[in-house]
């Protein structure tokens, strides 16, 4: 280690992306990439062309992007208010290079330098612990049940109450919560028991609400923020929006936060390309978005159909669905996860299952061929 990088961080090991980013070396034309639940769909040749026109005939490569990202809000702010009934204004949106940046962000405005610890329910998105672990920031995680994924309340309840807690701990005290909704790997949307527990949480405390499947799930508490200063709704471009290579998410929330969070962010954090990529698909939303009823269609399907004794298969109200051996064996897991990844169906071995994006009709068919066959051999 060299001797002026901060010691904490020998412990940390570089995040491993997807597979067919990472370290896999199959022609990736012959891979169902199932891992990191995207959409299964590129963007539209038509998009794509008007894309390429915009990029030769209007974006100047020698001029840096639009660093204040007025037109996207704008855009974004008409798309939200679709979807609620208590409409939000161009001071509640921040624009991030990913909601990924989003996350750091939030990080360094609430619990940098020991000001706080985050708390997260296990298992969820990894990317709240690691980036809360590159910044020093103590991480605090509480179980689900393991039947349907409901968070501990209880333990909940006493991680962010110092009285309660055993021992005078060093770490400080939880400034933030992080949930999604519905959770990935496990698909659960917020029961009304998690809602009324994050409502009841104390101002000093913010709350993250990561909706990055909400145009998957439809649900949404968007409609609260103008009730809530300690809220926060983060949302993404890379899932239903079919724009992951271009890194586009926004979070929506009091103006004051927002504010923060715009005095946070690297001033032009947004490529000109990837601000011109969001802008076309919110433009052109309603034919992006018509794939997703037959998507959802398509995840019935797939759950009813690799049942089998030694599967446990949960609902979902995302784009993905979670899976376990009844034997909870780890080696059998593993070969399971071997077996479909040598016939080239990529998925993500997590939390001790399986979660398996949907894909486009012929990869869930090769899906449920595989899982039945390797299920059905010893
Ligand atoms: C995929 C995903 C995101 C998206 O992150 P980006 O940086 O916007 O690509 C955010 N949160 C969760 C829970 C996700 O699963």
């Amino acid at each position: 280690m060299l001797p002026f990088v901060r010691s904490d961080l020998a412990q940390l090991v570089t995040y491993a992306p997807g597979g067919a980013s990472g370290n896999f070396d199959a022609p990736s034309g012959a891979i169902d990439r199932l891992d990191t639940n995207e959409s299964p769909y590129d963007l539209p040749d038509e998009l794509k062309q008007k894309l390429a026109w915009l990029f030769q005939q209007e974006l100047e490569s020698n001029r840096y992007p639009d660093g204040g990202h007025d037109s996207l809000k704008a855009a974004i702010v008409e798309y939200v208010n679709e979807s609620t009934s208590s409409p939000i204004a161009l001071g509640q949106i921040s624009v991030g290079n990913g909601s990924d940046e989003l996350i750091r962000s939030l990080l360094i405005a609430t619990c940098l330098g020991r000001a706080g610890s985050i708390l997260v329910a296990q298992p969820t998105f990894s990317m709240y612990a690691i980036l809360a672990k590159t910044l020093g920031i103590p991480v605090v995680a509480i179980e689900r049940s393991r039947l349907n994924f409901e968070m501990d309340l209880a333990a909940a309840q006493v991680a962010i109450s110092p009285g309660l807690r055993r021992n005078s701990e060093p770490a400080p005290p939880i400034r933030v919560v992080f949930v999604v909704h519905p959770n990935s790997p496990t698909g659960n949307a917020l029961t009304p028991a998690e809602l009324a527990w994050l409502r009841s949480l104390p101002d000093h405390i913010l709350v993250v609400i990561d909706e990055a499947y909400f145009e998957f799930s439809q649900t949404t508490v968007v409609e609260e923020l103008s009730l809530r200063s300690n809220w926060i709704v983060l949302r993404t471009f890379s899932k239903a929006f079919r724009l992951a290579a271009h890194r586009v998410g926004y979070a929506i929330a009091h103006p004051e936060l927002i504010a923060t969070l715009e005095k946070i962010r690297l001033p032009y954090n947004l490529p000109s390309f990837s601000i011109a990529a969001a802008r076309l698909a919110l433009a052109q939303r309603r034919s992006l978005l018509a794939a997703i009823p037959a998507l959802l269609d398509e995840r019935t399907r797939l759950i009813q159909a690799v049942a089998h004794p030694n599967l446990q298969v949960w609902q979902s109200e995302a784009n993905f669905v979670f899976m376990r051996l009844q034997s909870n064996s780890e080696d059998d897991l593993d070969r399971l996860f071997q077996t479909l990844k040598t016939q080239g169906t990529l998925v993500r071995k997590i939390s001790g299952g399986l979660r398996i994006t949907i894909g486009t009709p012929s990869e869930n068919l090769r899906t449920i061929d595989r899982l039945k066959a390797a299920l059905a051999s010893p």
